[in-house]
């Protein structure tokens, strides 16, 4: 989720005129994250059978479309400034729904080579031991690369989970300060991006809820650890194990 976040670009604003482009966008937003949430809940409601892959490219679909409409109803006051080999904000704490991080493994497996695989593992291996509870405040001190990032760009852009789609920069300066002061500085944002891709992410978590699945929103790194030595996680998942658990947890500050 962001974690950088600066209010003073609040474009979100909570007015209620029906016309106004804000309060259209907002209730777009809604109605994705509603159709989201039925939408898992009746793939899920399939059980061991469910197809969890399709659940999550459908979200991620879901996601732009929505951004794509609040983006023209809504437009950013600049240009975005986000493109390939630009990695500034892939340092934090990122988390993702199971059905998100399936996919995400599924596409390592399809697209990576096996030495690539072999140092993914070893890459993961290492930053989970510096990182596993750490929260997001710990995370940004560390300012540790995401361990998908590959000469600076995205390795799984195409199936990159939600909580990446919702932040966009309009000032890549801003980016760099921010990089620098250890997240410190703000970074102006799109709220009602922001809204739509956390609000798809929410409809997965409410849809899950809904037919008895348990609720987790996993620290990537610490489940790519998890998911790149079982390659059973996803019918474990679906059987209703709490596999990504340990992924989930923060520890207290001592
Ligand atoms: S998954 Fe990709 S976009 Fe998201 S933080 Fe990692 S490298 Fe960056």
């Amino acid at each position: 989720m962001p974690e950088n976040h600066d209010d003073s670009q609040n474009d979100a604003s909570s007015g209620t005129d029906p016309a106004d482009p804000t309060v259209r966008a907002r209730n777009l937003i809604a109605r994705g994250t509603i159709a989201q949430r039925g939408d898992t809940a009746k793939e899920m409601a399939k059980g061991p059978g469910a197809d969890v892959l399709k659940l999550a490219r459908r979200a991620l679909r879901r996601a732009e479309e929505v951004i794509i409409e609040v983006l023209s109803l809504v437009p950013p006051p600049k240009p975005i400034a986000c493109k390939a080999g630009c990695p500034w904000c892939c340092h934090i704490r990122l988390t993702a729904t199971p059905p998100e991080v399936l996919l995400v493994l599924d596409y390592i497996r399809e697209h990576f080579t096996a030495p690539e695989i072999a140092a993914l593992e070893r890459k993961v291996a290492n930053v989970d031991a510096f990182t596993r509870g750490r929260d997001g405040e710990d995370r940004a001190k560390q300012r540790l690369p995401c361990p998908l990032l590959k000469d600076g760009a995205c390795s799984v852009h195409s199936v990159r989970p939600l909580s990446c789609r919702a932040v966009v920069s309009v000032d890549v300066a801003a980016c760099k300060r921010a990089y620098d002061s250890h997240m410190e500085e703000p970074v102006p944002q799109h709220d009602l991006q922001i809204l739509a891709a956390n609000g798809i992410g929410y409809g997965i978590l409410a849809g899950l809820a809904d037919v008895s699945f348990s609720v987790e929103d996993a620290e990537m790194n610490a489940a790519l650890a998890l998911g790149l030595a079982d390659k059973d996680i996803g019918q474990r998942w679906l059987r209703g194990e709490p596999v990504f658990t340990p992924a989930t947890l923060t520890r207290r500050k001592v």
